[in-house]
């Protein structure tokens, strides 16, 4: 009777849930490894632009203390997983990164229509001046109804002009050279600065969850990469697989095109050319 009552309420509370995770073993695939190693992606970002949504893998906080006190924790070799996955939101925020700087640069289309715009504006500043010049001589000769025509005309031309203008000025504020005076691209998290933000703007950039997450990532990637070094990767089964190393294949190494992103020896040769893992 009471061994009854107690499954029942074990199932009313849900328990079977949780003994199912706490029989999970540290290295089911299951298991988030980010999260045995360190800060999992998914938590970093949460009410941010950048939220992750939740992680699809099992954060269990028992697996997590079993992990880290083990005695030997690189013979599981999760250091290499977390880099991954770090890896995979660095290579994102650095392509997002330099997207956002090529969109501060003038692109072809913005030269192309400054350039349309500063030929239309000359066009209609002589036509303006020669219209002034036919004016006097109308003037001169008495042709009143002409000269009133004329007037008009450059009165239109004028318009135009200043329309033209409007654009121009619009066009270099958002964009080109000037745009990128003002702004310029965090390149740790990749938002917009503006260089006329107040201190206190900066600060709430620079404290904010978005930039700091992306700091304590990049860090903690930095610290493994050096900790890492030398250290060949594990030999394991699941790694293996045509599927994975095709998606390797395409990325270029590490690093994405960044220029050897921060102390470069991940790219080109070492990490990679070690072995899948
Ligand atoms: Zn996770
Ligand atoms: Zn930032």
């Amino acid at each position: 009777m009471a061994a009854e009552q107690r499954k029942l309420l074990e199932q009313l509370m849900g328990a079977g849930a949780s003994s199912r995770h706490a029989q999970l073993s540290i290295t089911d695939p299951k298991v988030c490894r980010s999260y045995l190693v360190g800060t999992c992606p998914h938590d970093l970002f949460t009410n941010t632009k950048q939220d992750l949504g939740p992680c699809p893998k099992v954060h269990n906080e028992p697996l997590k203390s079993e992990y880290e006190a083990a005695a030997d924790k690189s013979k599981y070799g999760f250091e290499y997983d977390y880099m991954r996955d770090m890896q995979k939101y660095i290579d994102e925020c650095n392509r997002r990164i330099d997207a956002a700087q090529r969109r501060l640069e003038k692109t072809p289309d913005e030269i192309r229509q400054t350039n349309d715009l500063l030929k239309q504006i000359s066009d209609l500043t002589n036509s303006i001046n020669t219209g002034l010049l036919e004016i006097a001589i109308l003037g001169e000769s008495s042709s009143v109804a002409l000269a009133v025509l004329e007037h008009h005309k450059i009165r239109t031309a004028k318009a135009a002009k200043e329309e033209k203008e409007r654009e121009l000025k619009s066009l270099s504020d958002t964009s080109g050279p000037s745009g990128h005076q003002k702004l310029q691209v965090c390149d740790v998290c990749g938002a917009y600065l503006s260089r006329l933000d107040n201190d206190r703007r900066l600060a709430d950039h620079f404290y904010g969850k978005m930039h700091l997450g992306y700091a304590q990532m990049r860090r903690t990637w930095e610290g493994l990469q050096k900790e890492l070094k030398g250290r060949p990767p594990p030999q394991r089964d699941e790694d293996r697989g045509p599927a994975r190393e095709d998606s390797y294949g395409d990325r270029g190494g590490f690093g994405g095109g960044r220029g050897g992103f921060r102390g470069g020896g991940f790219r080109g040769g070492g990490f990679r050319g070690r072995g899948r893992w």
